[in-house]
């Protein structure tokens, strides 16, 4: 809790021990940071007090088909050991020569959604080897944590993700880093308003000033944002002392913090 306000951290990177070192110096390589965290899920535990935080929804991204089942079973086992203090969101890969059971197998281990990542996974959001997996996602009503944004590539902006929102009406996008990593701006013009978009606040209050942030924030609505670090790359005690500084009304701080995470992974 902080200030009386139950914290659900919505989008947390978490890998098994032994290479957990070499996954983050990876996504350190490919984004020119230095990650605050070590990815794994003994510091999350060590954090919950120190940060405030209550509810992790952790998960972690299959670079190749291969691994999806391994680490859908690694998250859910996570899950497992942590008590209550952990929610899984599981992986899937375009390539995988069997999506429906990789989905029903997700399912079945009891994770919560998706988490989507195209830059690193290397698709673009409209490939239509992704149509199966929002088709599945929006049967199954398994929301998707999807990566946005990335001024260096065209897999993840608005003009891919526009398109998919409005052909799989029924299918719920969490776009991570409010719509539009290094697109701040320019994605919440393009992507406010549209009904089946929420996002997340992860990877932008290091790279933009409060106002910009509070203003974004109110442009999607209080009612369409949650909140997020994207640990193991910011620190979580950084992350919280900044969005309770942004301004926003106390009724806002309970729907990001924990209201509509609550809504979209612990039905
Ligand atoms: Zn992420």
């Amino acid at each position: 809790m902080v200030d009386g306000f139950y914290v659900i951290d919505s989008h947390c990177h978490i890998y098994p021990e032994k290479i957990a070192s070499r996954a983050v110096a990876g996504t350190d390589n490919f984004y020119g940071t230095v990650s605050f965290g070590n990815g794994i899920t003994d510091q999350l535990r060590e954090l919950k007090e120190i940060s405030g935080t209550d509810l992790y929804i952790v998960q972690s991204v299959a670079t190749t088909a291969k691994q999806v089942g391994s680490i859908n079973e690694f998250i859910a086992n996570e899950v497992d050991k942590g008590d209550g203090l952990f929610v899984g969101l599981g992986t899937l890969y375009p390539d995988s020569d069997n999506i429906k059971e990789d989905v029903r197998h997700l399912i079945s281990l009891g994770l919560k959604g998706v988490k989507l990542h195209p830059d690193i996974q290397n698709f673009k959001i409209d490939d239509y080897r992704c149509l199966k997996i929002y088709e599945l996602c929006e049967q199954e009503g398994l929301p998707i944590l999807m990566h946005t944004g990335d001024n260096r590539y065209d897999n993840s902006n608005p003009n891919r993700l526009v398109p998919v929102l409005n052909i799989f009406t029924g299918l719920t996008v969490i776009g991570a880093h409010l719509g539009g990593y290094s697109i701040w701006n320019e994605a919440s013009e393009k992507l406010a308003g549209l009904d089946n978009l929420y996002v997340d606040c992860s990877s932008s209050f290091p790279f933009i000033d409060k106002q910009t942030a509070l203003d974004i924030i109110r442009k999607y609505g209080a009612d369409k944002v949650l909140y997020g670090t994207d640990y193991p790359m910011w620190s979580p005690m950084e992350e919280i002392k900044t969005f309770m500084s942004l301004g926003l009304t106390d009724d806002e701080k309970r729907k990001i913090l924990s209201e509509n995470a609550k809504k979209l992974f612990l039905k």
